[in-house]
């Protein structure tokens, strides 16, 4: 516990940080500075044109799946949007600074927000109908004292709870979590990193006090606790703190863009995981960036939505290949990840993709469908027209292919 004051000077978490945000780093950093490359498409102009954009595909596999482009994350659940959406919005920021102007380009999009963007926009929308021509800057600016007391008052009251529930455990988890609060309380906090450091090693806490705690229901109480210690990611008024300061664009484009749909390789390419689309899935910048090296099997038990999830996303996808909206290589994606899925999630992730209509099958078995008919009625012809030879009529004879081929010749 001292160690982990004493880091807090550190650079042990930041570095850990930035390490995982390189991971995705091109990902959400090229949405402005790298729009993609892919083959020349026609410019959609509204939302309707990128949502139903039927993408005749050459190009690498990663964009093969990101072409997938508007359903939601498989993972959180969120409506992901694409680079595309990405570089029209930043476009479109750029334009012009006010609320106003803001608050029109952004709320078309609000249904891709994450919670806390959404929290943090629908806060910024009403104030910025009282100060139109003002911008998202000073929004955030204005309140972030306010907004920093809101976050030391909800970690203190986080605290009291944590004590509460380790109190209920025993009197060596009362005690333990009892001094590990008051030191982290006298710990100063002058911005958001200071509060992710806290929230971080108290985490850490928990975990190592597994033992201790020794109750699995407690354990999760308390984990779930101080996972909700406030941060820029799950909390608005951290969010405030976190980009205050900050330039109107940036603080605008940051409430969109860790929903574009990012490229998650289900079994990790540290464990040797493939570049194929057998191991990929489209999930959101947030998500992809959270789960970091945690293997699939421990990041579903964490968030078991994810079973759910991943029925919509692929019951989506599904929707889009049987209406012809995406590329052919992608026909028989929902099947073909099932294998990494199943194996990485240890089983726990499996999906239904029974309303997938097979493609070149389902072609082919028209085909076949369409000429036995045709061959059925010729037969038919064949059989009335022998019909009067024949003296066994019981037993009606049955043509062989040659006979009618023959007969049309
Ligand atoms: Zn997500």
């Amino acid at each position: 516990m001292i160690n982990a004051i004493n880091n807090f000077s550190l650079k042990t978490p930041q570095t850990q940080t930035l390490s995982r945000q390189n991971q995705i780093k091109p990902d959400v950093q090229s949405i402005i500075t790298n729009p993609i490359k892919r083959p020349k498409l026609p410019q959609p102009t509204t939302m309707m044109a990128l949502l139903y954009n039927n993408i005749s595909f050459t190009g690498h596999r990663e964009d093969l799946v990101r072409s997938i482009g508007h359903v939601s994350c498989p993972c959180c659940g969120t409506k992901m949007l694409t680079n595309d959406d990405m570089t029209k919005i930043s476009k479109d920021l750029s334009k012009e600074d006010t609320a106003k102007h803001y608050i029109n380009t952004l709320k078309p999009y609000e249904e891709y927000m994450h919670k806390t963007e959404k929290d943090v926009f629908h806060r910024f929308e009403k104030w910025g109908q009282e100060n139109p021509e003002n911008t998202i800057s000073d929004f955030l600016s204005e309140n972030r004292d306010a907004s920093m007391d809101i976050c030391k008052n909800k970690q203190a009251d986080i605290f009291k709870q944590i004590n509460s529930t380790a109190n209920s455990i025993s009197k060596d988890a009362g005690e333990k979590f009892e001094n590990l609060t008051k030191t982290y309380s006298k710990t100063p906090i002058n911005n958001e990193e200071d509060m992710k450091t806290i929230r971080k090693y108290m985490i850490s806490d928990i975990k190592t006090s597994k033992r201790l705690i020794n109750n699995e229901d407690k354990y999760n109480e308390l984990k779930t606790l101080a996972e909700s210690l406030p941060t820029s990611k799950n909390d608005a008024d951290a969010f405030i703190v976190r980009y205050a300061g900050q330039k109107s664009e940036k603080i605008g484009t940051r409430l969109l863009k860790l929903s574009v749909g990012t490229i998650e390789h289900v079994k990790p390419q540290a464990d040797g995981g493939k570049d194929r689309i057998e191991n990929y899935l489209l999930e959101c910048g947030e998500c992809n960036h959270t789960r970091g090296d945690v293997s699939l099997k421990d990041w579903v038990e964490e968030h078991p939505e994810m079973k759910e999830n991943t029925q919509k996303y692929f019951d989506e996808v599904i929707e889009k290949i049987n209406n012809n909206e995406l590329s052919h290589g992608l026909d028989n994606y929902p099947n073909a990840v099932k294998g990494a899925l199943n194996t990485q999630s240890q089983g726990t992730l499996t999906y239904d993709t029974s309303a997938l209509k097979p493609k070149q099958e389902e072609t082919k078995k028209a085909n076949n469908a369409e000429k036995s008919e045709k061959q059925g009625s010729k037969n038919e012809q064949v059989e009335t027209a022998q019909k009067p030879h024949t003296h066994k009529p019981q037993k009606p004879h049955k043509p062989h292919p040659h006979h009618h081929i023959n007969l049309a010749a």
